[in-house]
């Protein structure tokens, strides 16, 4: 995990084209829209049918390691003929840097040829995989999307529609699908809606993908989102939309509007940049400061530490800035360099913070190691006194659905109390907003109900881990100071 990015990690990105010509075109600028949720490696499958040979299915094939933009070039997208596909970026950690893990998976069922890509985490999927195996199947990846290959396979249904169908009603968990067949495409979502996915119209053909940012940079329009449930199919014939699963309570992931999604997206219709000032000018009701001047961790507690000035009165300042020009290839340094590793992405600016209160906004708190460097090089331009607000209430449980989250024991608010943190992290106080905080900044009403697991232990289904309870020494919103 990246030093100054010491964030919960979004494990992936999926898009999807139906009737459009030069599909890859579309599914590489969808992809680097999406780069965001997955920067470990890139990959995509066209289907083509050559006008000369016009029953033929020809399959294109492109997988690379690393950035959108460095593993694909213009002589990939001109290979990958057709004009319908699937698309996948891929962040992961554990056992993740192997091409075979590497999405869409593309096989042949008696049917003919699927292409999919995942974005979430199957939680029966070890359970699933080893009933498969047992009777047979020979699984080619570590990959929990997999199991979705075989269960379509291998189901005895007569269409592939119905064969997705029977797959989907066998797993549990989290799943925004793009499936593509020899002559539709398939958008499907968990009945929890627990990823997003959504779906767009461009050039008279359909495009569907994990975030409107995609749409945007295509160009295309914003139809809606995938409902939780929904597998929506679309082919020659027209569209056409099915719930394979019985109805379960919604349980959207918190994560995506405080800090995976881009704040230009929008999710459930709504803007994700609305969402996070609202968030931040709740934390701002809940755990006030006063100081002199407010500042983001930059780039994503921006939009919070906006919401959070206005609702305070105090004035927004940028107090610190960001060297975007890192690479990915920057070399951990060690140890003993950890304070330089943070300075070489983050300058402060000494005329905003010297001899100021500063009220410092960050989305959430993961490891806190970062945060501390943060807080001691403000501290180190003269700033009077630091007042930390996060916009995440205090992370204390890991998540199964798609989100790679560090074990309990380096989760900082699983180990130590609020009060705890704050003089960990050297700060004159420190405060996170509540998750009923959170609840009204999302505007949660029946029927559109949040994820915060990560927050509660409260996961949406039984996924049979020993869940324990946070050290707590906190009531309402969990504010600490040092006086
Ligand atoms: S546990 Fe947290 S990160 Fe995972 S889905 Fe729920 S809210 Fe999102």
């Amino acid at each position: 995990m990246n030093d100054v990015d010491e964030k919960l990690k979004e494990e992936c990105g999926v898009a999807g084209v139906f009737g459009i010509e030069n599909a890859s075109r579309i599914l590489y600028l969808s992809l680097f829209a999406l780069q965001h949720r997955g920067q470990e490696a890139a990959g995509m499958v066209t289907f083509d049918r050559p006008k000369q040979a016009p029953d033929t299915l020809e399959l294109h094939v492109h997988k690379a390691f690393g950035l959108v933009s460095e593993g694909v070039n213009e002589a990939v997208l001109n290979r990958l003929k057709g004009d319908f596909g699937v698309g996948h970026v891929r962040y992961s950690t554990t056992g993740g840097a192997l091409l075979e893990n590497v999405q869409p998976f593309q096989f042949k069922t008696i049917l003919g040829a699927v292409a999919i890509a995942h974005n979430g985490n199957l939680t029966n999927a070890r359970e699933i995989r080893k009933k498969l195996e047992s009777t047979g199947s020979v699984f080619q990846s570590t990959s929990d999307t997999e199991v979705f290959v075989h269960l379509i396979a291998r189901s005895e249904s007569a269409t592939i529609r119905e064969r997705i169908g029977d797959a989907l009603r066998q797993v549990t968990g989290a799943y925004s699908l793009a499936i593509i067949t020899k002559d539709a495409l398939y958008a499907a979502r968990d009945p929890r809606g627990l990823r997003p996915l959504v779906l767009g119209k461009l050039d008279g053909g359909h495009v569907v993908a994990s975030e409107t940012c995609a749409l945007d940079l295509i160009g295309a329009e914003y139809v809606r989102d995938v409902e939780p449930g929904e597998v929506i199919e679309i082919s020659k014939e027209g569209s056409s939309t099915w719930y394979p699963q019985d109805k379960k309570p919604l349980s959207f992931c918190s994560f995506e509007p405080i800090y995976f999604a881009r704040p230009d997206s929008l999710l459930h219709g709504e803007s994700i940049y609305v969402r996070r000032r609202r968030i931040g000018e709740v934390l701002a009701e809940e755990c006030p400061a006063e100081g002199d001047v407010v500042i983001a961790i930059p780039d994503s507690g921006m939009a919070m530490a906006e919401g959070f000035a206005k609702r305070s009165g105090i004035p927004l300042a940028m107090g610190l800035v960001r060297n975007h020009y890192i690479g990915r290839t920057f070399l951990q340094p060690d140890q003993n360099q950890r304070d330089t590793s943070v300075k070489l992405k983050l300058n402060p600016i000494k005329s905003v913070l010297y001899g100021k209160r500063v009220i410092v906004v960050d989305d959430s708190l993961v490891r806190g190691t970062t945060a501390a460097r943060i807080l001691k090089m403000i501290k180190s331009q003269g700033a009077k006194e630091i007042h930390f607000r996060v916009g995440a209430p205090p992370i204390t449980h890991s998540c199964f659905y798609g989100v790679d989250t560090p074990n309990r024991e380096e989760l900082m608010a699983a180990q130590k109390t609020v009060a705890a943190i704050r003089q960990h992290l050297d700060a004159d106080s420190l405060g996170f907003i509540s998750e009923a905080g959170l609840r009204k900044a999302l505007e949660e009403v029946e029927g559109k109900s949040y994820c915060m697991a990560c927050f509660s232990g409260a996961y949406p289904e039984n996924i049979g881990t020993s869940i324990t309870k946070q050290p707590t020494d906190a009531k309402g919103p969990g504010l600490f100071s040092k006086r």
